[in-house]
């Protein structure tokens, strides 16, 4: 590979790639309509495929309800659906295969994060129109592992199952895995608690966050990557030898490219991640823009399995970067600099304004300090701030427990300028 490249695409992959563009426009009529001036049988390279469009949510969100079908609705087992923060659902159809492939991915996940069929996975994600739950739960069953099915809320009904059932793993996402790890210390049951394993849906989470739950829970931590559009949860996972997630190759096909400009970065980069399903009946997506941001991580894993390329931990969205006093700025950096102030918690809020004619950037962080101490901590943030994004927000320290915890996805950067 030429130093700088990005990773090449595998015989396989391509092999898999031009089977299905010889019948793609027949099957679908969204990519017959959306590739109508390109030939597809002149794909017959990485380069060639680069040069194909992007597929966008938006795309998906005008094909409502079932135009992304390439299947005859007969065929079709199960829909799923992504939130729409705009108005409009996007609606996923799948077929049997898809569902089955959906199971094989997601058993693999657990395995590579050292879940047996022994293991009692509790499972916190909604089940639904959306595909969290059903997928952890889909995955459990294919693994011949016990799902306990507890779905959201209710507090004390999940800690009295995990005790009474003795679960190993629990699966959640970082703010209620959070929420249930304070419940758990401030009841002193700790030691009936049998969790050896957490998963976790991707999401952008920092280290100190990590590190909490890991400690108060007693458990190895896990990142779980997917998205609805693409199966769900379970495309890939972190394995036991390192915290990058290895992305099941034979599935999906993993560019990384620039948001701004959509070439494909060299890897190690980063850029937002693109992704093709290879197998895919109901809804095949070619170069899908996720707007999730990461970079591939070079070089090989100590586990062995190379086949699966790895991608970082989640850095956010690339709709989630707002630009303050003309400074571009991602929720990893809040993260990062909140990581290396003393005395400030992992949980944050920030909050943007357009007072006076200026930007106002308030970042809300929970801390135990007060007083002089508080003074402190909230002055090493800002000076934090300066060194590093060249901009001075205004750092105001809470108590711990006052910023919201969600089951859902917890969002943190509110822009009320617009
Ligand atoms: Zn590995």
């Amino acid at each position: 590979m030429r130093k700088g490249a990005a990773m090449a695409m595998t015989d396989a992959q391509l092999e898999t790639i031009k089977a299905q563009f010889a019948t793609l426009k027949e099957r679908s009529a969204f990519y017959a309509k959306k590739f109508a001036d390109i030939d597809l049988s002149d794909v017959r390279t990485q380069e060639d495929f680069q040069k194909l469009p992007f597929t966008d949510k938006s795309d998906l969100r005008d094909a409502y309800p079932l135009g992304i079908a390439a299947v005859p609705p007969e065929q079709i087992v199960r829909i799923h659906s992504s939130s729409g923060t705009t108005g409009t659902p996007v609606i996923i159809p799948y077929t049997r295969k898809d569902v089955e492939d959906w199971a094989i991915q997601f058993a693999r996940c657990y395995e590579y994060a050292g879940i047996t069929p022994s293991d009692r996975i509790h499972i916190t994600p909604g089940y639904g129109l959306w595909t969290a739950g059903i997928g952890f739960q889909l995955g459990a069953e294919r693994l011949g592992a016990m799902a306990i099915p507890m779905g959201p809320g209710n507090t004390d009904k999940q800690l009295q199952m995990m005790q009474d059932l003795e679960s190993t793993v629990l699966c959640a996402t970082s703010s209620y895995a959070l929420l249930l790890a304070e419940e758990i210390a401030k009841r002193g049951i700790k030691d009936n608690i049998k969790l050896r394993k957490g998963v976790i849906g991707s999401e952008r989470w920092g280290d100190k966050m990590r590190a909490r739950i890991a400690d108060e829970l007693g458990v190895e931590l896990y990142d779980i990557y997917g998205l609805t559009e693409v199966y769900g949860p379970g495309i890939g996972i972190n394995c036991q030898a390192d915290s990058a997630m290895h992305i099941w190759s034979d599935y999906v096909y993993l560019e990384i490219i620039d948001p701004d400009t959509g070439e494909v970065v060299p890897d190690g980069q980063e850029g937002e991640i693109v992704l093709t399903t290879l197998q895919k009946e109901g809804a095949p997506l070619i170069r899908f823009r996720t707007h999730d941001l990461s970079r591939i991580v070079p070089g090989p894993c100590s586990c062995g399995h190379n086949e699966h390329p790895r991608i970082d931990i989640i850095f956010g969205r690339s709709d989630d970067m707002v630009k303050v006093k003309g400074v571009n700025i991602f929720p990893a950096q809040i993260e990062e600099i909140i990581r290396f102030t003393d005395g400030a918690s992992s949980e944050y809020q920030v909050m943007i304004d357009h007072l006076e004619g200026r930007d106002i950037m308030t970042v809300f962080f929970e801390t135990e300090a007060t007083g002089e101490d508080l003074e402190r901590v909230e002055k090493q943030m800002a000076a934090l701030f300066k060194a590093k994004l060249n901009m001075t927000p205004v750092p105001k320290g809470v108590p711990l427990g006052d910023l919201p915890r969600s089951e859902k996805k917890t969002r943190r950067i509110f822009d009320n300028r617009y």
